[in-house]
């Protein structure tokens, strides 16, 4: 995989406010944070995205969040959490090295978050037929 900023921080050759390591995970604060706290969890292990990592590798980031999610929200005073990650260009993903963001959440932060459109009649069945059929 190519080298990343991630895999600097990572190696300490560029700085970051690391708030939390442990043998396969290294979690620091966003840059560029939506609201103070903002966090990144990273594997040590250079994984793209969810599309090639490992389901070790994924659940040892996971348990880093979940480890992380209570402290953080006290350390700022948040109301709650939003914690997500993007997968490819597309999808939002600029860093290409596996991160999940921690993100606190306030009530008067002024964030809205995503609507949904309801399915057009039938097309729920057809979907879940796909992707039960992409599983098999
Ligand atoms: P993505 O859009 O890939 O899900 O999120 C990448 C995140 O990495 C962005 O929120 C961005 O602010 C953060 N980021 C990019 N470069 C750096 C950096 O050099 N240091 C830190 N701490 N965060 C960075």
């Amino acid at each position: 995989m190519e080298d990343t900023i991630f895999g600097k921080i990572l190696r300490r050759e560029i700085p970051a406010e690391i708030i939390y390591e442990n043998e396969k995970t290294l979690a620091f604060l966003d840059i560029t944070p939506n609201n103070p706290g903002h966090t990144l969890v990273i594997p040590k292990k250079p994984f793209r995205n969810i599309f090639d990592v490992d389901s070790e590798t994924f659940a040892d980031v996971m348990e880093t969040v979940r480890i992380l999610a209570k402290p953080i929200r006290k350390a700022v005073g948040a109301d709650g959490m939003n914690i997500y990650s993007n997968h490819e260009k597309e999808a939002g993903q600029a860093v290409f090295h596996l991160h999940v963001h921690l993100i606190p959440r306030f009530s008067n932060d002024g964030y809205k978050l995503w609507e949904g459109t309801p399915y057009p009649k039938g097309e729920a069945k057809k979907v879940a037929d796909s992707i039960r059929k992409s599983l098999s």
